[in-house]
């Protein structure tokens, strides 16, 4: 620069003593140029001419690189911006999940209901993960089959239908590998045969993540969302995922295991049937529901014939087996008809059939009787069999009281034993 400052001043010297040259020989030489001077003059002047264009246009290309290096800068200081922002952005979008989080645990703490929880699990992920796109599917797993079955999901097209209701490769392969699952384009995905997936299901899947369900080691079911678009979810919402499935797990167990005891206080250990309790509260009930509908119901009073003797000659577990068998006829023969099955005692069931009228009932209890007697029980390679007797009384025919009706029924059994037993009655 130093240098150049100081041929800058040589030539405006040169340039200037071509001047003053010119001058003096225009005035020594009464205005005649002398030509020598004159070609001193042109050239100096032609060379700072040059010499300057060269400053110049060196000066302006400095300039301009110069120009370069801003623009680059800015550029870069702009990019970082809007990675920054960017940044920024998606750390709010990562708190704003984790702040629901709070909330869902807080949910979850509020109810023990299998739905509830199965709710505010999908619900959830499908807002925080899929912006309330796609869809969002719940899979319980059936300990005793080991197959899943779909019990919950959400859909943003309402109409489409989920045909593979006990889950498909991926459901599957989430449940042998016990972990966690991301297709971010599953055309390119050469873990699954995808003419396997055409074969189950015509839905349209381009991405999708699922987590297993896990609580104290045991897998409980799995919660996955899915996408008709590739690149929809990403590591950090599986993460995200896992994380909800993680707490949601917990919560499940709970809630399992809190129906699992509601179940078992309202139904038999050895017949599975409705214990007594549970049974004469849904009668009320449904006596009301009758009566304010103007609709009929019939109550059947089933008892073994000489159960008893049957227990003293096969023994105690002989009779066991027998109580289940009449119990698992009752579900099979009135399993359309709609009823409320219970074991009222020992070797008594209390059935109500809902909608029913007094002809119907009897055939439909004559048919009941003639199943259990012609239903034989192998006992150390002997058939054996029972009977029963029935009895029937039907509201608001024979009265409008719940409790009535069960004396009803009771009476009209009694009636059947009197007469012989083996038989059905209605008084
Ligand atoms: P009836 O024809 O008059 O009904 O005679 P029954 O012998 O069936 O009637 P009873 O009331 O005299 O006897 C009922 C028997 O049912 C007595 C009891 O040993 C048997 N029992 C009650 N509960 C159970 C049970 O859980 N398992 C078994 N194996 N037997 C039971
Ligand atoms: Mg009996
Ligand atoms: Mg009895």
């Amino acid at each position: 620069m130093q240098q150049k400052i100081s041929r800058k001043k040589l030539c405006l010297l040169l340039s200037l003593s071509a001047i003053v040259a010119t001058t003096v020989n225009f005035f020594i030489f009464h205005q005649r140029i002398n030509p020598f001077i004159f070609l001193f003059f042109l050239l100096s002047n032609i060379f700072v001419f040059f010499y300057l264009l060269k400053f110049f246009s060196e000066k302006n290309s400095l300039v301009e690189s110069q120009l370069e290096n801003i623009k680059e800068q800015i550029n870069i200081t702009n990019s970082e911006n809007l990675k920054a922002r960017e940044f920024g952005a998606a750390l709010k979008f990562r708190i704003t999940r984790y702040d629901n989080l709070k909330k869902v645990i807080e949910e979850l703490n509020r109810s023990l209901r299998l739905e509830v929880v199965v709710n505010v699990l999908s619900s959830t992920v499908y807002s925080l993960i899929s912006n309330s796109c796609g869809s969002a599917l719940f899979y319980l797993l059936d300990n005793h089959t080991q197959k899943l079955n779909l019990i919950h999901s959400i859909k943003e097209d309402r109409q489409m239908v989920i045909l593979s209701k006990e889950g498909d490769i991926f459901d599957y392969w989430v449940l042998r590998h016990s972990r966690e699952l991301l297709i971010e384009d599953l055309k390119n995905d050469f873990r699954f045969d995808l003419d396997v997936l055409r074969s189950q299901e015509m839905r349209p899947i381009l991405s999708l993540i699922s987590s297993p369900l896990i609580s104290h080691h045991s897998l409980l079911g799995l919660l996955r969302l899915e996408s008709d678009k590739r690149g929809s979810f990403n590591q950090d919402d599986l993460r995200f995922l896992s994380l909800v499935s993680g707490l949601g797990a917990v919560a499940l167990e709970n809630s399992l295991l809190f129906q699992k005891t509601q179940d078992l206080a309202i139904h038999d250990d050895l017949t599975g049937l409705y214990t007594k309790q549970y049974f004469i509260g849904r009668l009320k009930d449904e006596a009301k529901r009758c009566l304010r509908l103007d609709q009929r119901l019939v109550l059947m009073m089933i008892d073994i014939d000489f159960f008893k003797q049957y227990n003293d000659k096969f023994g105690h577990t002989a009779g066991d087996i027998v109580l289940k068998k009449v119990s698992s006829l009752l579900k099979e023969s009135l399993s359309l008809l709609n009823p409320l099955l219970c074991r009222f005692g020992g070797e008594e069931f209390l059935v109500m059939l809902p909608e029913m009228d007094k002809q119907r009932a009897l055939e439909v209890a004559e048919e009941l009787r003639q199943k259990i007697e012609r239903e034989k029980v192998l006992l150390r390679r002997q058939n054996t069999s029972v009977t029963v007797s029935i009895g029937l009384a039907c509201l608001p025919l024979d009265t409008k009281d719940d409790d009535e009706l069960i004396q009803k029924a009771d009476k009209s059994m009694y009636d059947a034993k009197r007469k012989g037993r083996n038989r059905v009655c209605y008084i």
